[in-house]
Parts: C-alpha cells; sequence; structure tokens
C-alpha cells in the first residue's frame, strides 16, 4: 500500500462510469494513489466524508480571464478570477489569449502566460486565437504554436469589422489546422446576417437590450454551424463550437454528426438557466452577450440536448464586466460591452440540477470535467477519479445550498441575482492540497500551474454516436 497523504473516507465519488461509497487515498505527490472500499484506509490526515458527494475538479473550457474586447477591459486579473474559479469547484480553467491590435497568436498566447503565471491560483491552459489583423502571420505559427504546447485555437465567424474571419479564412485555416493537429474552436454566427439583424433593430430605434437580443438571430448561428461544419467535414478537421444557444442549431448538430463530420459542442450556463426575459427588466444590458439568451422553448432543447449527448460541454464564457461598465453604453446596444461574470457558479449549478434530478451525476462529470479533459488532450489525468489523476477534487454537501450571488468575482452583480441552488462546496483539493474550505482560500498566488498540451484530443465516444447517457 502507498503512504497516504490525506484519506478521503465514505464519500459518495462519482466515478467514470457510477456513483460509489469509497475511500479515496491521495497520495504525497498530489495524485490518487488508490480507490478502495468505504472505511478501509488509513493516512497521514483523515477526512471523513461521509454524506458528501465527490467530483473531479471541474474544467473550465472557456473564460475570459483580464480580457480586452470591444473597447472595455474586464474587471478581474488572474488572481481573482481563478481564485473565483476555485471558490466555484473549478480547478482548471482555459483561458482565450485574443490578440490585442497589432499582436499576432504567439504573442498574445506569450503576453497571456506572463499575466498567469504569477498570478493563477488553479491551472490553466492557454488557447490561442486568429485575429483578421494578424491572419497570416499567426497561421504561419501554428508550428510554434504546438511546440509550446498550444493545441486548441478559436475563430471568430462574426466582428468581421475587427476580429472576425470570413468563411474563406477560416477554410484555409483549418486545413493548416488539421496538418498541425490543432483544435478549431468557432464562435459561429454568420457575419452577414448579424449586421442585418442590427441594422434592422437600429432602423426600428430598438437600441436596448432588447434590439441586441432580437438583432441575433438563431438563424444567425445555426447557418454558421452549419457552413462551417461543412468545411470542416471537407478537410476531416476536428471543430468545437462554442456557446451554442439555440434549438435550430441543436438539430443541426445532431444531423451533422449524424453524416459523420467530427463535431464538438458547447453551451454555457445562462442559456440553460436563464431566458430571454432577462432583456426586459430594468438593467437588462447586464445581460448582453453573444449569442443572446434566448427563450425558454431554445432552453428546453438545450436540455434535451445535454442529455441525448448533442452538447459535449457546459462552459462559463466568463466576461467580469461589472454594473457601471455595462450601464454607461446601454443607450446604444452596439456599444455595450459583451459577456457574462460567471466563473463561480458554473458548477455549483450544474450540481443543483444533479441533486433535483434534472442531470445524472455521470453525465455531470462529463460535460463538466471529463469531456474537457479529453478535448483538451489532459484526460485521464485531468478530469477523472481514477488512480493516477491529479488529485484534484470537489467535495459536496448535497444537503447544503449555495447563494449565486456575486461570490468571489471582481464585479458587482451575479446574472442570476440572489438565486439558490441545492449543494454546497465544502471543500476543494488542487493536486492533493486544500485549496478551499468553508469560504476561506488556501492557495498561494502563482501556485496554479500552466498545463502545456501535447497530445491530440480523445473525441469521447459518446460525442460521436451520441447515444451514450450517463445516469
Ligand atoms: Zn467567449
Amino acid at each position: 500500500m502507498p503512504e497516504l497523504a490525506t484519506v478521503i473516507r465514505g464519500v459518495d465519488a462519482v466515478l467514470p462510469h457510477n456513483r460509489s461509497k469509497v475511500d479515496l487515498g491521495i497520495g504525497a505527490e498530489g495524485r490518487i494513489a488508490v480507490i478502495a472500499e468505504a472505511g478501509t484506509l488509513t493516512g497521514d490526515a483523515i477526512v471523513e466524508a461521509e454524506g458528501l458527494i465527490a467530483l473531479p475538479g471541474a474544467i473550465d473550457l472557456h473564460v475570459h480571464i483580464n480580457t480586452f474586447f470591444g473597447g472595455t477591459t474586464t474587471r478581474d486579473d488572474f488572481f481573482a478570477g481563478t481564485s473565483a474559479a476555485l471558490f466555484g469547484g473549478t480547478t482548471t480553467v482555459a483561458q482565450f489569449a485574443i490578440p490585442r491590435p497589432g499582436e499576432t497568436s504567439l504573442e498574445a498566447v506569450d503576453r497571456t502566460q506572463e499575466e498567469a503565471r504569477p498570478a493563477a491560483v488553479c491551472d490553466y491552459v492557454i488557447h490561442g486565437c486568429a485575429v483578421r489583423e494578424t491572419y497570416d502571420a499567426s497561421l504561419a505559427q501554428f508550428g510554434r504554436l504546438t511546440e509550446r504546447g498550444i493545441r486548441t485555437l478559436k475563430v471568430f465567424s462574426a466582428y468581421t469589422d475587427t476580429i472576425g474571419l470570413s468563411l474563406g479564412q477560416i477554410h484555409r485555416l483549418l486545413a493548416r489546422a488539421v496538418e498541425a493537429g490543432i483544435t478549431i474552436f468557432v464562435h459561429a454566427e454568420t457575419d452577414s446576417l448579424v449586421r442585418e439583424g442590427i441594422e434592422e433593430a437600429v432602423g426600428r430605434g430598438d437600441l436596448g437590450p432588447h434590439g441586441h437580443a432580437v438583432s441575433r438571430t438563431p438563424l444567425a448561428e445555426d447557418d454558421a454551424i452549419r457552413s462551417i461544419a461543412d468545411l470542416a467535414r471537407d478537410i476531416d478537421a476536428t471543430v468545437y463550437f462554442v456557446h451554442v444557444s439555440a434549438a435550430s442549431s441543436v438539430a443541426s448538430l445532431a444531423e451533422l454528426r449524424a453524416r459523420g463530420g467530427r463535431i464538438l459542442a458547447e453551451t454555457c450556463p445562462h442559456y440553460l438557466f436563464l431566458d430571454a426575459s432577462v432583456y426586459d427588466a430594468p438593467g437588462g444590458e447586464q445581460w448582453i452577450c453573444s449569442p443572446p439568451i434566448r427563450s425558454a422553448e431554445h432552453r428546453a432543447a438545450l436540455w434535451d440536448a445535454l442529455e441525448a449527448g448533442v452538447i459535449d460541454t457546459v462552459s462559463s464564457d466568463h466576461n467580469c464586466f461589472d454594473i457601471a461598465q455595462k450601464a454607461s453604453r446601454r443607450a446604444d446596444f452596439r456599444a455595450v460591452p459583451n459577456g457574462l461574470p460567471g466563473i463561480e457558479h458554473r458548477l455549483p449549478l450544474l450540481v443543483g440540477a444533479a441533486i433535483t434530478g434534472r442531470l445524472g451525476w455521470v453525465r455531470l462529470v462529463q460535460l463538466s470535467s471529463e469531456t474537457p479533459a479529453r478535448i483538451l488532450g489532459l484526460w485521464p489525468r485531468k478530469g477523472a477519479l481514477v488512480v493516477g489523476a491529479d488529485a484534484d477534487l470537489v467535495l459536496i454537501d448535497p444537503a447544503g445550498h449555495s447563494n449565486l450571488g456575486v461570490g468571489h468575482m471582481a464585479t458587482d452583480y451575479s446574472p442570476y441575482k440572489e438565486m439558490s441552488v441545492s449543494g454546497r462546496i465544502e471543500r476543494v483539493y488542487r493536486h492533493g492540497q486544500l485549496v478551499v474550505v468553508e469560504n476561506e482560500l488556501r492557495a498561494a498566488r502563482g501556485s496554479g500551474a500552466w498545463l502545456p498540451v501535447h497530445a491530440a484530443p480523445i473525441i469521447p465516444p459518446w460525442s460521436i454516436s451520441a447515444t451514450r447517457r450517463g445516469r
């Protein structure tokens, strides 16, 4: 029996295929050393976890910490952003290194590393991004990006007046990505359709949050998904569609997969737990994000897609703006900074759904950590409670409750107001170290590790066939 630094005893653990009452033994090197029958392990520190549920530390594939976008910079630095992540049970985040004016993809990655290294308290992966201004230079850097451990890269089909790429540019980039072994993340909205929607809303004088919501249609999203998925299939590229929001997109994704596309899809908590009525309330600009939050029918379709396996991950798309930043431009939705804070609330919302029976526990782990780890090529070191994995764990009291107020995020509002959900995070471990307990952070600034990626993604079998349902 290996020497155990910590034993979490009698915990109800969500393992890759089932929930089981076990003892989790953590070795001195910070990995899970043994998973044994409950009540059988001894070690230096024993944590009695009877009645608690253990999940692998959550992985958030989509965050924008300290991000300059649309003329405004989000309020959090890497310490604030990753602290809030840990409080919410997320032990690894993946940050998009969006080039600032004049920067290439590699320069943006370098800058992001400099920002994160001294400050991050959870582990982090960096996604590259290719933007219009430095498109050619960035394309020429693909080899250097993969040498550096950057194997995922994002493009935008919208915002072609600033960072977005044309369909032709995306096609060429996908071909280069296949050669280099890079997975492409896509913000899918057809730019000309979005422009048309915006012109119509502005023409009607509908310049408030409602105008934003109706200007970016489900059709614009669906159209971009279909055309980019077709380009990808043509050259056998793997594409990951970020923040899918609409029922029609989900139907298209199911169809495109059935035709054999290597397609992955993400949605976000705000599309699952809120609806478009937020735009009619005072301060509606606080919910402005792209694509917008849609009606209850779209929300229902997204829930069905989660269960059916058509959507693979739930990520936060965290953008930590505050009330003043949102309000200062509210007279014209085109100028309001896009995005919502949410890095801390993603896992608690999903846990609440599991406790109330809306989502299976195994499926919750797939959506929040296992599939993200597989897509990053980090599984099973991350994303699973298995022997040999990093001991990144979250212990949850299913009888407790979480308040989804501002929490520890560097803002002054929560998109969920004072909503309360079932389940309370009791403890969070990162590499076997207790980093959150009783609402206290015990991680030193800069103690989070950068995770370079040198492996290809492992597409989960259930993401291709969309047949497996975790329960
Ligand atoms: Zn985003």
